[in-house]
């Protein structure tokens, strides 16, 4: 049977695929069957938008304030540590890198980390430090979506791969 040898490129939270790069030094790794399907199906471009941005590993925690990410790419939101150091102009660019990244390598597709105030596409924390969530987006995530590329979240991989077995 023929077969597609193309594969699709996939933006991907670095720390998904293992790397130490979390704001607590730590990864997120998946499991070894769902590595296996991601890099069957795709071709893999990771990406850590708060690395790319400037950000050392570790790194203290923040949180999107006064909004989600949406709101800080329209200037009314902010991304803050608890201490109160402003990280908006990091996560900003952080995410320029990211999407200059997705660009260059055609990614229609990205799977990123829930919940991160970079990553997030579904949800993020609060602003207020607290472990609450709400509903929202992360900076990087919100970045991409704007430039038309669909986002999956590591609970969400089963829909990615429908996703990309009905394109290819
Ligand atoms: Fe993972 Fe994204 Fe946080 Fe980097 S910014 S550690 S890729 S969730």
């Amino acid at each position: 049977m023929a077969m597609n040898t193309t594969k699709p490129a996939l933006l991907i939270s670095a720390c998904l695929l293992g790397q130490p790069v979390r704001y607590d030094g730590q990864a997120k790794g998946q499991t070894p069957q769902q590595l296996v399907a991601l890099t069957t199906h795709f071709q893999l471009i990771p990406t850590c938008p708060e690395c790319a941005g400037g950000l050392p590993v570790p790194r203290p925690p923040a949180e999107i304030s006064g909004g989600d990410g949406s709101d800080v790419w329209q200037g009314t939101a902010k991304v803050m540590t608890a201490d109160g150091q402003d990280l908006t102009t990091a996560f900003t660019n952080g995410a320029e890198h990211s999407l200059d990244l997705a660009q260059q390598h055609g990614c229609q597709l990205a799977l990123l980390k829930a919940n991160s105030p970079s990553c997030g596409n579904r949800q993020i924390y609060d602003g207020s430090f607290t472990a609450q969530l709400q509903p929202g987006e992360g900076v990087c995530s919100s970045l991409l979506r704007q430039h038309n590329i669909r986002i999956f979240n590591e609970e969400e991989i089963s829909t990615l791969l429908e996703t990309a077995g009905r394109k290819t």
